[in-house]
C-alpha cells in the first residue's frame, strides 16, 4: 500500500526545508486546480514501501478565511490523505498548536513534528514531547528540518501510525462553553440529518465551521437546503454571545481553543531556564488563582463567601414571598368552601407549587453567583485546579465540569451535568461521571437543605456548606470504590479549556441568571405542578370509610354535650386533627409511607416523609412541598399556621439526627426519574437501574448508621 502523508503547518514553520530534506531531488511542481498555489509532490521510501508525500501550504487555521487554507482543507477533506504531518515551530509552540488542534478536531491522523528544536534550545527552553504526546493523544517527535534531524524517526512514526489508524478518523471533542455548545449539538443533529458532508467530515465540525462563518461551509449548507436552519441556530446564538460577553461565537471558539492549549502547555510541557518577561494578563492573575497552596485556598474562600452571600442576601425577599404564599393561601381558604376543591387548591397546589416558588430569589441569588464565576472564566480554573484530586479518585479533570453543572456548586441540575460528561473521552472516567454527579447539591436538594437548617441549626450558610461538600466526598468516595471494582481501567490525561479571563458583563449575567432561574420556574408550573395535583390525590383518596368518619362525628357530638366555649373549640379542634391523621395514613400515599415505616424507622423517618421521599424520586423540588402538604392536611386552622420548619422543629418525632439523617438520604438517594432517563440515553439502562438501587441503599446505610449513632450515644 502506498501511503500519501500530507505537510500541514503555519508558513515558516518548516515544512518546505523538511519536504526538501525528505524529497531531495524527486519532487513534482504543479498548481492546486483553479488556484495559483504551489502544489509539491514527492515520493520517498519508509520500510521498503514508498510513500507519497505533499506539502500543503501554510496555513493558520482550517478555516476558509484565505485561497491557501481553502485548499489546504479541501486537499484533507477530498484526497484523505492516510497521515498529516504538522510541522510547528516550537519556538512558538501555544500559536503554533492552534491549527494542530483544528487537525485533531477534523479528526484526521495527525502527528506533530517540533521543529526547530535548535532554535528552542538556544532560548533555553525544553519541550517535554513525551507529556505533550500523552496529553494530546498523537505522536510528537523532535526535528531540525534544517539539518534533517529527526526526519527519519517522523517518517518512520508517519507511516506506523498510519497503519494503525487505517483510514479511521477520530475528531477531538473541544467544548466551547456552554451556550455554544448547545447550539453545536443542535445544528450537528441537523447537520446529520440532512447528510450535508456526509462521510467527508465529521458532523460536528461542519457545524463549528459554520459557527466560525466559514463561508464555503455556509454556501455548501445553503445549497444542501439545511443552510437555513443553521443560519437560524447560529444568528440565536451569535446574538446570544453579543448580548452576554459583547463578542462572537468566532472569537468563543478561538478563545476556547487557545484555552484547550493553554492548559496543555501549563502543564510543565515547556521548561524554560531563563525567566519569562512577556506574561500575559490571563497568566499573571492565574499566577496567584491557581498557585499550589494559593489557589486551593482562595477558591474555597470564594465559594464560601458565596453560600454567605446567597442566604444573606436570599433569605430577605424569600420571607417576602413565603409570607405572600402564606397570606395567599389563607385568603383563598376563606373564600373557598370546605370540600375537596379547597383542599386541593389550598392544599396541592399553592403548598406544592408556592413551595418551590418560595426559593426563586436564593436560587437567582446563588445563580448570579455561579454565573460570574463561570462567564468570568474562573470556573473552569477550579476544574484545573481539582485535577489532581479527580485522578486520585479515579475520575478525571473534565469530570470536574459534569460535577459543578450537576449542583457540585449548589443550584445545578443532575441532567445537563450527565450530559457534560460526553466530553470525557474515555469511557470508564465518563461512566464514574455520570453514576456520580448525582450526588452533588443540585437545584431541587437546596430548598431541603434550607427548610432542615432553618428548623434546626443557626447557621443555614454552614449547613449548606458542609451538605455540598458531603456531595464531593461522597462522588469521591464511589467513584474510587467503582474504578477499583466493576468500571476498573487506566486514567487518561487531563486537557481542558482554559479561557482567558474576561470581566462579565451586567447584563450578561442578568441574561445567564435569568435563563437559569426562568427554567426552574418553568419547572414549578408545568411538572412540579401535575406531580403535586397527583400526591395531593395520593393523600386524599380514598378517604376514611364511613365507619370511621362516623365514630369522629360521634365523637365530636359528645363533646358538644359536655363541654362550651374555647374549651370546646380546642377539643374539637384536636378531633378534627386526628381525623385528618387517620385520613391520611388511610391515603394511598399514607398506605404505601407506612408500608416501609418499619425499615425507614431505622433512620428516623416515618410514614410522612416516606411520602415525600417517593415524591421526590418524580422530581427532587417536591421533598419540600409534599412535607408541607402532609403537613397542612393534616392540620385544621390555616391561621395558625406556622412556617414548615417551625411545625418540623415544634414536632416530637423530628430531632437534629432526623435532619442530618434526612438531609444526607436525600442527597445521595436515587437520582430523580428524569436524571435516570438521561443517565440510561447516556450509558445505559444497565446502569441507570443500577444507580436507582445502589444509590438508595448506599444512602440508607449512611442516613441509618448516623441516626442510629447519634440517637444512641449523642442525645
Ligand atoms: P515553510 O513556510 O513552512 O515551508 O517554511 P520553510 O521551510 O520555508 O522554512 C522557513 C525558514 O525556517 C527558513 O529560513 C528555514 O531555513 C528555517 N528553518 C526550517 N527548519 C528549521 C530548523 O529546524 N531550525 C532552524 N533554526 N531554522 C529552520
Ligand atoms: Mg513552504
Amino acid at each position: 500500500m502506498t501511503i500519501t502523508a500530507a505537510l500541514a503547518g503555519n508558513p515558516n514553520a518548516g515544512k518546505t526545508t523538511m519536504f526538501n530534506s525528505m524529497t531531495g531531488a524527486k519532487q513534482r511542481v504543479g498548481n492546486y486546480p483553479g488556484v495559483t498555489v504551489e502544489k509539491r509532490e514527492g515520493t520517498v521510501t519508509v520500510n521498503d514501501n514508498p510513500m507519497n508525500i505533499v506539502d500543503l501550504p501554510g496555513t493558520y487555521s482550517l478555516t476558509a478565511y484565505s485561497p491557501e487554507e481553502l485548499v489546504a482543507r479541501d486537499f484533507l477533506i477530498k484526497e484523505r490523505p492516510h497521515i498529516v504531518m504538522n510541522v510547528l515551530d516550537a519556538t512558538s509552540l501555544e500559536r503554533n498548536l492552534y491549527l494542530a488542534v483544528q487537525l485533531m478536531e477534523l479528526g484526521i491522523p495527525t502527528i506533530l513534528a517540533l521543529n526547530m528544536m535548535d532554535a528552542v534550545k538556544k532560548q533555553g527552553k525544553e519541550i517535554d514531547r513525551k507529556k505533550l504526546s500523552e496529553l494530546l493523544n498523537v505522536p510528537v517527535i523532535e526535528t531540525i528540518a534544517r539539518s534533517g534531524k529527526g526526519k527519519k524517526e517522523l517518517l518512520n512514526e508517519a507511516y506506523n501510525y498510519a497503519k494503525e489508524k487505517d483510514g479511521a478518523w477520530e475528531p477531538l471533542h473541544i467544548s466551547y462553553g456552554s451556550d455554544l455548545d448547545e447550539a453545536i449539538d443542535e445544528m450537528t443533529e441537523f447537520i446529520v440529518e440532512s447528510g450535508l458532508l456526509k462521510n467527508q467530515c465529521p458532523a460536528r465540525w461542519v457545524a463549528i465551521k459554520f459557527l466560525e462563518e466559514d463561508e464555503q461551509i455556509i454556501d455548501l449548507a445553503m445549497e444542501n437546503g439545511v443552510g437555513n436552519k443553521l443560519t437560524e441556530i447560529s444568528d440565536k446564538v451569535s446574538k446570544h454571545c453579543y448580548d452576554t460577553f459583547k463578542t462572537y461565537p468566532e472569537a468563543l471558539i478561538a478563545d476556547y481553543r487557545y484555552g484547550y492549549i493553554a492548559s496543555v502547555v501549563k502543564q510543565g510541557v515547556i521548561k524554560s531556564n531563563t525567566p519569562e518577561n512577556r506574561i500575559e494578563f490571563s497568566d499573571k492573575i492565574d499566577k496567584v488563582l491557581t498557585h499550589r497552596f494559593a489557589g486551593p485556598v482562595l477558591m474555597l474562600a470564594i465559594l464560601y463567601s458565596m453560600f454567605y452571600l446567597t442566604f444573606s442576601l436570599g433569605e430577605i425577599p424569600m420571607g417576602w414571598l413565603e409570607s405572600f404564599f402564606e397570606w395567599f393561601a389563607v385568603t383563598i381558604g376563606n373564600i373557598l368552601p370546605d370540600g375537596l376543591v379547597k383542599s386541593l387548591i389550598v392544599d396541592g397546589i399553592i403548598g406544592g407549587v408556592g413551595g418551590v416558588l418560595g426559593f426563586v430569589p436564593l436560587i437567582i441569588v446563588m445563580f448570579s453567583m455561579i454565573t460570574f464565576l463561570e462567564d468570568s472564566g474562573y470556573m473552569a480554573r477550579m476544574a484545573y485546579m481539582l485535577d489532581r484530586v479527580m485522578r486520585t479518585f479515579g475520575l478525571h479533570g473534565s469530570s470536574v465540569m459534569p460535577f459543578i453543572v450537576s449542583g457540585g456548586i449548589p443550584g445545578g441540575c443532575a441532567v445537563p451535568g450527565v450530559m457534560a460528561a460526553r466530553t470525557l473521552r474515555s469511557e470508564k472516567e465518563k461512566l464514574a461521571t455520570i453514576l456520580t454527579a448525582p450526588f452533588m447539591s443540585c437545584g431541587a436538594k437546596v430548598p431541603v437543605v434550607i427548610l432542615l437548617a432553618a428548623a434546626f441549626f443557626d447557621n443555614s450558610a454552614i449547613v449548606m456548606f458542609w451538605t455540598t461538600l458531603g456531595g464531593w466526598v461522597a462522588a469521591f468516595i464511589v467513584a474510587r470504590i467503582l474504578r477499583s471494582t466493576i468500571i476498573r481501567g487506566e486514567a487518561t490525561p487531563f486537557v481542558m479549556e482554559l479561557p482567558p479571563y474576561r470581566m462579565p458583563t451586567l447584563l450578561g449575567v442578568f441574561i445567564h441568571t435569568w435563563e437559569r432561574a426562568w427554567q426552574y420556574i418553568k419547572k414549578a408550573g408545568t411538572v412540579i405542578l401535575a406531580i403535586s395535583v397527583i400526591i395531593w390525590a395520593a393523600m386524599t383518596f380514598p378517604g376514611l370509610p364511613q365507619d370511621d368518619i362516623k365514630s369522629f362525628e360521634d365523637q365530636r357530638v359528645t363533646l358538644k354535650l359536655s363541654y362550651q366555649g374555647k374549651i370546646l373549640d380546642e377539643k374539637i379542634l384536636e378531633i378534627n386533627n386526628l381525623e385528618n391523621q387517620a385520613a391520611l395514613r388511610y391515603s394511598i400515599a399514607g398506605k404505601i409511607g407506612s408500608s416501609f415505616e418499619p425499615l425507614t424507622k431505622l433512620a428516623g423517618f416515618d410514614w410522612r416523609t416516606n411520602i415525600a421521599l417517593l415524591g421526590g424520586f418524580a422530581a427532587k423540588e417536591v421533598i419540600v412541598s409534599s412535607l408541607g402538604t402532609s403537613y397542612a392536611i393534616g392540620e385544621v386552622d390555616a391561621e395558625e399556621s406556622s412556617g414548615l420548619s417551625m411545625k418540623l422543629k415544634n414536632d416530637p418525632s423530628w430531632n437534629k439526627f432526623t435532619a442530618i439523617a434526612l438531609l444526607i438520604f436525600v442527597l445521595l438517594y436515587a437520582p430523580c426519574f428524569v436524571t435516570v432517563v438521561v443517565m440510561a440515553k447516556e450509558a445505559s439502562w444497565k446502569w441507570a437501574l443500577f444507580s436507582i438501587v445502589f444509590n438508595t441503599t448506599f444512602a440508607f446505610t449512611i442516613s441509618a448508621s448516623v441516626y442510629q449513632i447519634g440517637t444512641k450515644f449523642l442525645m
